[in-house]
C-alpha cells in the first residue's frame, strides 16, 4: 500500500471512530434527557463528540458536557447565518424551562442568542443584549 492510500485508510478509520463517539454520547445525552425533564426525546442527533441536537415537543436543546453530567442548552440556529446556537444556561428543571418559555425576563439567560459568535462578532451589541449580561453578572437576582 503506498503512502497515499495509508493515509486515506487512516483518514476513514478516523471519521468512523468520530462517528462512533459522537453517536455515544447522542445515546448518553437521550438517557439524561429523559432522567433530567423527565420525557423521552422526540429526536436526539449526533453532531459530534460532546454535542448533540435533542429535540422534544418541539423544543430544540443542545446537549453538551459538563463534568460528568450533561446539560442541555435551549439552542436555535443564527439568524444570519444559520449555524446552531445556545444559550450558555443549563435548563436544569422543568421550572427553569416553563419560566424560559413564558418569556419570563428573569429567564432571558437561557434563551439561544440570535447570532452566533462568529455573526455576533461583526457587529456592536445591541443595548438588549447589554442589559442581560449586566443581569446575567447580577445572578443573585436569579435566586443562585
Ligand atoms: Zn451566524
Amino acid at each position: 500500500m503506498g503512502l497515499r492510500e495509508e493515509a486515506q485508510k487512516a483518514y476513514k478509520l478516523c471519521l468512523e471512530r468520530d462517528r462512533r463517539l459522537a453517536e455515544e454520547f447522542a445515546e448518553k445525552a437521550a438517557e439524561a434527557f429523559r432522567e433530567k425533564l423527565g420525557v423521552k426525546p422526540d429526536e436526539v442527533k449526533p453532531v459530534k463528540y460532546g454535542l448533540a441536537v435533542v429535540t422534544a415537543d418541539g423544543i430544540m436543546f443542545a446537549a453538551v458536557p459538563c463534568y460528568n453530567n450533561i446539560q442541555f442548552r435551549l439552542a436555535g440556529y443564527c439568524e444570519k447565518c444559520g449555524a446552531l446556537v445556545y444559550s450558555d444556561y443549563d435548563v436544569y428543571s422543568l421550572e427553569v424551562l416553563g419560566g424560559a418559555l413564558a418569556g419570563d425576563t428573569r429567564y432571558f439567560r437561557y434563551h439561544p442568542p440570535k447570532l452566533c459568535r462568529d455573526c455576533m462578532g461583526r457587529r456592536k451589541p445591541t443595548v438588549e443584549e447589554l442589559l442581560i449580561q449586566v443581569l446575567d453578572q447580577l445572578g443573585v437576582y436569579f435566586g443562585e
